[in-house]
């Protein structure tokens, strides 16, 4: 089966003003969809075409730069619709709080590696906090790259992902890449991280 465009759980302008509805239509509509439609096309008619998008990423070493790219893109932006919600923000609680306290220390500690991690990932890439042997860890990646894959620097299952190339806010922030960071704390769905965490 071909992999399909997911649908946003929430309308393009939902987001404002944190992220503008003409940034999340492209964003979604295009690029997203651009990269679904380039990794069918890459693995149409290979073995590929018969795993999950997760098997692939695992294998990821073995595959072209169409299928790391596209498949990656696909996987990455599938996750970060869903880690935003409008009226999100706040501070997680429960057990995703009690793992943030165990391994940063504090909220804040965690907040500040991953606003870094975003902020000085040169070029294009994601920010992401990945449960990495039973740990939470903040990661970033290049491109469309993400810790799932087997050539990642840093391995583990990514529980939120923030999108920092400039597509992601060039159209309301221009080159100002940590306004926009700020602003993405005020759009987390921190009840989807959870639960990313209790899957992982
Ligand atoms: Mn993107």
């Amino acid at each position: 089966m071909a992999f399909e465009l997911p649908k946003l759980p929430y309308e393009y302008t939902a987001l404002e003003p944190h992220i503008d509805a003409r940034t999340m239509e492209i964003h979604h509509s295009k690029h997203h969809n651009a990269y679904v439609t380039n990794l069918n096309k890459a693995i149409e008619g290979t073995p590929l075409a018969s795993q999950s998008l997760e098997e692939i990423l695992k294998g990821i070493s073995k595959a072209s730069a169409a299928v790391r790219n596209n498949g990656g893109g696909h996987f990455n932006h599938s996750l970060f619709w869903k880690v935003m919600k409008p009226g999100g923000g706040g501070l997680p609680s429960g057990d995703l709080a009690a793992a943030i306290n165990r391994d940063f220390g504090s909220f804040d500690t965690f907040k500040e590696q991953f606003n870094n991690a975003g902020a000085t990932r040169f070029g294009s890439g994601w920010a992401w906090l990945i449960v990495h042997d039973g740990k939470l860890v903040v990661s970033s990646s290049p491109n469309q790259d993400n810790p799932l894959m087997d050539i990642a620097e840093v391995k583990g299952t990514p529980i939120l992902g923030l999108d920092v190339w400039e597509h992601a806010y060039y159209l309301n922030y221009q080159n100002r890449r940590p306004d926009y960071i700020a602003a993405f704390w005020n759009v987390i769905n921190w009840d989807e991280v959870a639960a990313n965490l209790k899957k992982a």
